[in-house]
């Protein structure tokens, strides 16, 4: 059964795209055919993955807009199994233009209905705000991921976050569900153990086991295009990441 899964967070900086482009990896690295879409504006996943931002031809804002094909918005990476929708600047026009569109906020759930059939895992990378464009994510999602960074303010903005997965839930998509709030950014520090205890006190069982550690080749691998399965396989972001996979297809 096709699964499409929105990593959502308005806070910048939590880890959406890092967990977007390496949890997609790695579901084609487990022999998945999987499709990343990059709904954020800046294009960080795009990138992450080894696709020129500028030199694109369609991205997710043709599907938004324009209403293009999805086979026409993909291209294949470097990572066998693993496809993407672009995304750059072009995106930010889509809030504006799509003000006042009928079905403004389900654009995106249409334009990955072809999805279902083509891929088992589809990833959506939204940007960081309570946005048209992430409410198009969460309205395309049967489930929602979200990064919590490890520090003092994790939890700052997850009310609001909820709110926002209430309202769409209710609105326009019955079947939406929590799949889990992950970790990231771990460090062996007192702050950090602090904010896991809170965090696992208040969400108790939706939070993921796994614990995205802070390290150093998940932060350098977007700027090779890779994601970490290729760049540094034997990391500890890379085992986590693994590990996280192995948690979501237990999940579903
Ligand atoms: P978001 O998409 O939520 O804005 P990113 O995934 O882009 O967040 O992460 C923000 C920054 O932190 C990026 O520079 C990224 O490379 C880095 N980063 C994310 N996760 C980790 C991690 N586990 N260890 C080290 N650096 C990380
Ligand atoms: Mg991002």
């Amino acid at each position: 059964m096709s699964r499409i899964v929105a990593i959502a967070n308005q806070k910048g900086g939590v880890g959406k795209t890092t967990t977007s482009v390496n949890l997609a990896a790695c579901l084609a690295a487990g022999g998945r055919r999987v499709l990343l879409v990059d709904l954020d504006p800046q294009g960080n996943a795009t990138q992450g993955v080894g696709l020129e931002k500028g030199a694109v031809t369609h991205t997710t804002y043709d599907l938004l807009v324009n209403h293009i094909p999805l086979a026409e918005a993909v291209a294949p990476t470097e990572v066998p199994g693993l496809f993407a929708v672009p995304s750059n600047r072009e995106l930010v026009g889509a809030e504006v233009e799509l003000v006042g569109a009928e079905g403004r906020e389900s654009r995106l759930r249409s334009a990955l209905a072809p999805a279902r059939e083509a891929y088992d895992w589809t990833v959506v990378d939204c940007p960081p705000s309570l946005s048209l464009l992430t409410l198009n994510g969460l309205v395309a999602a049967d489930h929602m991921i979200i990064p919590l960074q490890c520090e003092y303010y994790a939890l700052e903005g997850l009310s609001e976050l909820l709110n926002t997965f209430v309202l769409v839930r209710d609105r326009f998509n019955p079947g939406l569900s929590v799949l889990g709030v992950l970790l990231t950014m771990y460090q062996h520090t007192n702050l950090s153990r602090q904010v896991v205890d809170d965090v696992r006190a208040h969400l108790g069982g939706r939070v993921f086991e796994t614990v995205i550690p802070r390290n150093v080749s998940l932060s350098e691998a977007p700027s090779f295009g890779r994601p970490i399965s290729q760049y540094d396989p034997k990391s500890a972001g890379a085992q986590a990441y693994a590990a996280l996979a192995q948690e979501v297809l237990a999940r579903v």
